[in-house]
């Protein structure tokens, strides 16, 4: 174990060691294309497991609805929009994301290291990969909205969600999954993570992705908390002018760039209109 690592040397149930041990025993089926597929699209799943749970309620205590970005507090819960949403992605996984794992993974190198990162050295690296994520992100969406053919080709099927709910996140071409999928292992390459890093990276992706589009403002979302990420409104005011806000969790380069969308605090939040600043 990294002895540089105090939270672990002071706290030994934190140690990463003994997970990474478990995961290396388990080496053949961690590195299995269908293992990482489903795991990715079961973590999918989980993480809208809450918003769905939420748009049942909410056909029970209106009062839920409040929460609703789009205000929309009088619809009905949609199941037919949630079941073709799932169809749509598991089409799409069995199409796109299986073989293009299965060609990742093959281009990998299979040798895995004997030790667990430290625990500072896992934060900083999955960090790193948020940041640097963000950045790619932001130039490829920003770049599918400055070019026609790349709209209307790539980018346009995730668009066909006006108001934004959790499934979403993954409502998507075939070639846009792809390419998003891309480009998060090849932020975790540059970055020489750790795979326990690595595995922790994907799935905050995942999260972050499911909390951008859940279409509910609640009042533990990680926006309110932590200021820095953007959130379901700062996004869903995205799928609703179809430009700016193009960073999919931090807001610098929005700032950075002149993007963001500035809503005007003159009108009723869930009615307030939203203009491109700069
Ligand atoms: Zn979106
Ligand atoms: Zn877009």
């Amino acid at each position: 174990m990294n002895s540089t690592c105090w939270l672990a040397d002071r706290y030994p149930e934190l140690a990463l060691q003994p997970l990474w041990d478990y995961m290396r025993k388990r080496q053949v089926l961690f590195q299995s294309p269908l293992v990482a597929a489903c795991f990715a699209f079961s973590a999918h799943l989980f993480f809208c497991t809450p918003y769905l749970l939420l748009d049942l309620l909410g056909d029970r205590w209106q009062w839920i609805y409040k929460y609703r970005i789009d205000g929309r507090t009088n619809e009905s819960f949609q199941l037919r929009r949630w079941l073709d949403c799932l169809r749509r992605i598991i089409l799409k996984y069995l199409s796109g994301i299986l073989p293009s794992v299965a060609l990742l993974q093959s281009l990998r190198g299979q040798s895995l290291p004997d030790e667990a990162p430290s625990c500072f050295l896992a934060l900083k690296e999955i960090v790193m990969c948020l940041l640097l994520f963000d950045t790619f992100f932001f130039g490829w969406h920003y770049f599918m909205h400055r070019v026609p053919w790349l709209f209307q080709q790539v980018h346009r099927a995730h668009h066909q969600n006006h108001n934004t709910f959790a499934l979403a996140a993954q409502d998507a071409s075939i070639a846009e999954l792809v390419s998003l999928q891309t480009l998060a292992q090849g932020t975790a390459a540059l970055v020489h993570c750790h795979p326990v890093s690595e595995v922790v990276f994907h799935l905050l992706n995942t999260y972050l992705a499911v909390d951008d589009h859940c279409g509910y403002d609640l009042p533990w979302a990680l926006h309110r908390l932590l200021p820095c990420f953007s959130g379901a409104r700062y996004h869903q005011a995205h799928h609703q002018k179809y430009k700016g806000n193009y960073a999919p969790y931090f807001r610098h380069w929005d700032w950075i760039f002149g993007t963001t969308l500035v809503e005007d605090s003159t009108r009723p939040r869930h009615e307030a209109d939203v203009h491109e600043h700069g």
